[in-house]
């Protein structure tokens, strides 16, 4: 498993500089809602447990002996450290949240030594599309057009090879099935783009930009744009679950989405749902159920720290073995790419370390099984040669 290269499916750039750790290393808002206290979790603690030795200093480092040692060293040899020890050979990535504070898909994989891909992220696609002055009539055809130049066209030099839907942040996941008529995509187009909308803040999985029309919330739209992406032929990603406070999460479990699948199933897309946690299970059984669903557990491996090996041991208890992938999302440090790999490998280790251990399977399935996950179940459900 250690040696295993990894396909990391979903996740985003490293900051060109800077980062605040407090902020982005749990899903809450850092220091101010935390009381300076986000370092003391799970996935605090794992952080200072892995990464300080990195940056030649003691596991156990103190938050200040780290930023400290961190900012001597700048952010493009910490980039270099992290991600060339994170033993990646494949990052796709969601360019969809600022992009312009984060270096580009190709100079991220670059600190890795991996190769880079695109995933698009559909919602951007539309908020551009408002911006440009598109009227509501012309709404549905501009966006179908828009949306497969994005990808014939790729914004930053590399291959397209997902979209994904941010319907999670904006609506919730209980979106009608029925692919919607032009007639009613262009009469929630006019009531967006005429909107004045409220936008709460915003965040990496799924923020937006200020200005324009309102904040794009309407199931309507969301739904056009998921099966404008399954037109397109390219897997779809579905934020699920866990997420910074702009998700109701009551409202993010994937059970929700289940009209939606059975309608997308003679498309024969790929359905990627993406983190999941809390409801990885329900995940499962999707994945179980239905042969265009694949899942993940994307930034819970990082978030829950040294508890990674049981959560993974439960997101694998139904899903096919063929139909689970690695992803970190991380976003902005490296050091959430470094810890997702590491947590991922020491929780895969120890399942099958116990199946073997128990006689449940051989070497030769434990190995099989390593590299489905790591790399071959990614190659084959975005239908690429790795
Ligand atoms: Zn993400």
């Amino acid at each position: 498993v250690a040696a295993q290269q990894l396909t990391d499916h979903h996740c985003h750039g490293v900051l060109r500089a800077g980062g605040d750790l407090e902020a982005l290393l749990t899903e809450g808002s850092g220091g101010e809602s935390a009381g300076g206290t986000a370092f003391d979790s799970l996935a605090g603690l794992a952080f200072r447990r892995w990464c300080p030795p990195l940056i030649d200093l003691p596991r156990h480092a103190t938050v200040a002996e780290y930023l400290q040692r961190r900012g001597a060293l700048g952010a493009a040899e910490v980039n270099r450290r992290f991600l060339g020890a994170s033993g990646l050979g494949s990052l796709f990535v969601d360019t969809g949240y600022a992009p312009e504070a984060l270096h580009s898909p190709a100079e991220t994989a670059a600190f890795a030594g991996a190769a880079a891909r695109e995933v698009v992220r559909l919602e951007q696609v539309a908020e551009e599309l408002a911006a440009s002055g598109v009227g509501a009539a012309g709404f549905p055809g501009a966006y179908r057009a828009a949306l497969a130049s994005r990808v014939a066209a790729p914004a930053f030099g590399v291959p397209v090879v997902a979209v994904k839907s941010i319907a999670a942040y904006r609506v919730g996941l209980a979106l009608d099935a029925p692919r919607p008529a032009d007639g009613e995509v262009a009469a929630a187009a006019g009531r967006w783009l005429g909107g004045t909308g409220g936008g709460h803040g915003s965040g990496p999985s799924g923020g937006q930009g200020g200005g324009g029309p309102g904040r794009l919330a309407d199931e309507t739209l969301h739904r056009f744009f998921v099966w404008c992406g399954a037109d397109l032929g390219l897997p779809v990603q579905f934020h699920v679950g866990y997420g910074d406070r702009d998700v109701d999460l009551h409202r993010c479990n994937p059970l929700l989405l289940t009209g939606l699948l059975r309608a997308l199933e003679p498309a024969r897309v790929p359905v990627m749902l993406l983190h999941n946690y809390p409801y990885h299970r329900e995940a499962g059984y999707l994945a179980q159920v239905f042969p265009h669903v694949y899942a993940d557990l994307g930034l819970a491996t990082h978030s829950v720290g040294s508890r990674a090996p049981q959560l993974l041991a439960e997101a694998l208890e139904l899903v096919p073995l063929r139909k689970f992938l690695f992803s970190t999302d991380a976003y902005g440090l490296p050091e959430l790419h470094y810890l997702g790999t590491l947590l991922f490998r020491t929780g895969l280790s120890r399942f099958l370390a116990a199946r073997l251990d128990d006689d449940d399977i051989g070497y030769a399935d434990a190995e099989r099984i390593t590299r489905l996950i790591a790399a071959e179940n990614a190659a084959s459900a975005y239908c690429l040669q790795t």
